[in-house]
């Protein structure tokens, strides 16, 4: 598991559930030979100050992660993405975006 190569990646304030989340899904990523890489965190902007994220973004809240989907191969796209949501509990979405998976807390009330 690493960071992107540009060193954008903020990891301040993120919630300790995501980041035991990201741990679950590396086994996942070993068993498909990819490796896990974090390609956004708690930034919200660019340093030239635009926003990366859109508002109310969870990223900022720090419970959410993006991850790096293009290594993956598109014959094993959807298992892959199955895989990775049965790693994770119902508290977590596995979006798929355009060029990554989101990765985010996201407590359904069980009450
Ligand atoms: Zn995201």
């Amino acid at each position: 598991m690493r960071l992107n190569e540009n060193g954008t990646v903020r990891l301040a304030g993120l919630q300790s559930e995501v980041f035991f989340a990201v741990m679950l899904l590396g086994p996942v990523y070993q068993k498909y030979g990819l490796e896990l890489v974090i390609t956004a965190g708690t930034e919200m902007y660019y340093a030239d100050g635009r926003r990366i994220h859109m508002i109310g973004s969870k990223h900022g809240t720090g419970e959410a992660v993006d991850l790096r989907s293009r290594d993956v191969p598109k014959a094993c796209w959807t298992r892959f993405v199955a895989d990775c949501r049965a790693a994770l509990t119902p508290e977590f979405d596995f979006v798929v975006e355009g060029h990554h998976f989101h990765l985010e807390l996201d407590v359904k009330d069980t009450t």
